[in-house]
């Protein structure tokens, strides 16, 4: 039997073949989701989005021009990978990337798009080179790419009202040949291309800014390796005259060059106390020199805390006294206060915040409590004051270098400390596997530092 013919009507294969257009402007679009979602790299999103339009539409090229605000310009930055593409670029006068349009060249329909935020459309592809490409070269190229039509549209980042760019399509019939269709759909697609040029825009930015502050960091790695240098360098340098100053005050003081006279006595024991000072302060620097390096060593021994809380009490007594402080030491009756630690550093820990109680207390008493808790083997060292107390919030850094308390705080009351004092304690207890914490109920209101550390413990 005779094959039958089946004769599909006109109008049917006029709608099967705006539906393949239609799938065709589908899968461009799902496409360019795709890259929104997937790509954030600036310039590999732009050169997706140039090349999305003509592969699945049939477009001859795609070209996206950035605004570039430092040099008000709009600039090329991606074209589609196809063969008219390809011909406009090795017809072109300059190179492709050299295309910048001045945002005041108003005749340029890119510009003119941008102003008027309106899609334009153009026979003479001059229109839109001009005047960074002649009107010969722009001639050239629009015949190599084999061009009758392009479309302009412009970009616009909705929420601030800011363009961002414009996308270009050039395609192989003439402006009237174009259907609604296509334009709704080019239209849709560079709604896509606003919100992933806005992300990459914010990624990128990201980026930046992530790099700047790694420079930043970087910087002042830099600066504080300089300024431990330095702190070293000094401290060591002052160490020799300073030793000298106070060893002549010292026998100046006890008569080694005869008997003072009254009115010498009470400068040559300032030169002294000075000079106990500053050897103090440069030993906090040479410490803090020390732990930066990893060169702060110690020598673990057996210990009894409770001797050594002992004699430093008695050792500050007469500075408190000198105050109008009472100062005052208690233990828990148990005893058992021998530990495994490095007695100079627990002398040095002990002493400074002794010093900061003396310091920080204008009226009022320094109590020193001893205790062991037989549970947990551990001895606690309180040391509380009546003093200034600690501004709510300045807690927790002043165990960090150089910190001082707020302006309410130590730094108000005495000028000279180095806010190093606290630190180097803290550090030298983490090295014990101890701990030293403080407590207040805000300014006014004395302040309670404690030390804690492990009884015949043994790092
Ligand atoms: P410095 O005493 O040299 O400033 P520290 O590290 O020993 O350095 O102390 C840091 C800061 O902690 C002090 O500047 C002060 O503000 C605060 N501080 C320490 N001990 C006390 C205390 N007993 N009472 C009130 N404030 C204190």
């Amino acid at each position: 039997m005779p094959e039958e013919k089946k004769i599909i009507p006109s109008q049917e294969i006029k709608d099967i073949e705006t539906l393949i257009e239609r799938n065709k402007a589908f899968a461009a679009t799902a496409s360019l989701n795709s890259t929104i979602l997937q790509t954030l790299d600036f310039n590999l999103l732009t050169k997706h989005i140039a090349n999305s339009i003509p592969e699945f539409l049939g477009y001859q090229t795609a070209v996206l021009a950035i605004v570039d605000e430092t040099h008000q310009t709009l600039k090329r930055v991606a074209v589609s990978d196809t063969a008219s593409a390809h011909a406009a670029l090795q017809a072109l006068e300059i190179p492709f990337g050299d295309i910048d349009i001045k945002l005041s060249d108003k005749e340029n329909y890119c510009i003119k798009s941008i102003d008027e935020n309106n899609p334009h459309t153009t026979s003479d592809l001059y229109d839109v080179l001009r005047p960074t490409v002649s009107r010969e070269n722009a001639s050239v190229v629009q015949k190599a790419m084999g061009t009758k039509t392009t479309l302009i549209y412009p970009i616009f980042a909705i929420t601030e009202k800011k363009a961002l760019g414009v996308f270009l399509v050039s395609v192989n019939k003439s402006a009237e040949d174009i259907t609604e269709f296509e334009k709704q759909t080019l239209s849709n697609f560079v709604d896509g291309i606003r919100i992933a040029l806005v992300n990459a825009n914010l990624y990128t930015s990201l980026n930046n800014i992530t790099e700047e502050l790694r420079a930043a960091n970087e910087h002042l790695k830099e600066m504080d390796r300089m300024k431990s240098e330095f702190v070293s360098i000094a401290s060591h340098q002052l160490r020799t005259p300073l030793t000298a100053i106070k060893g002549y005050a010292s026998m100046l003081a006890e008569g080694s060059f005869g008997k003072l006279s009254e009115k010498m006595t009470e400068p040559v024991g300032r030169i002294l106390q000075s000079a106990d000072n500053l050897v103090a302060i440069i030993e906090d620097f040479l410490n803090l020199s020390r732990i930066e390096k990893g060169t702060l060593s110690y020598h673990f021994a057996k210990m009894d805390m409770e001797k050594l809380t002992y004699e430093l009490v008695a050792e500050f007594k007469p500075r408190a006294e000198e105050k109008g402080l009472a100062l005052s030491f208690t233990k828990d009756g148990l005893g058992g206060y021998a530990t495994m630690a490095d007695e100079g550093k627990m002398r040095q820990i002990i002493s400074n915040l002794l010093d900061n109680s003396i310091k920080y207390t204008p009226k009022g008493e320094i109590k020193v409590h001893l205790s062991h808790d037989r549970e947990t083997g551990k001895i606690l060292l309180c040391v509380s004051d009546t003093g200034i107390g600690i501004a709510p919030g300045d807690m927790p850094h002043l165990f960090l270098r150089f910190s001082r308390g707020s302006k309410q705080g130590g730094r108000k009351l005495y000028t000279e400390g180095t806010g190093l004092g606290l630190y180097v304690a803290k550090e030298m207890m983490t090295a014990h596997r101890g701990r030293i914490w403080g407590e207040s109920e805000g300014s006014g209101k004395g302040s309670k530092f404690y030390l804690e550390l492990s009884a015949k413990q043994q790092p």
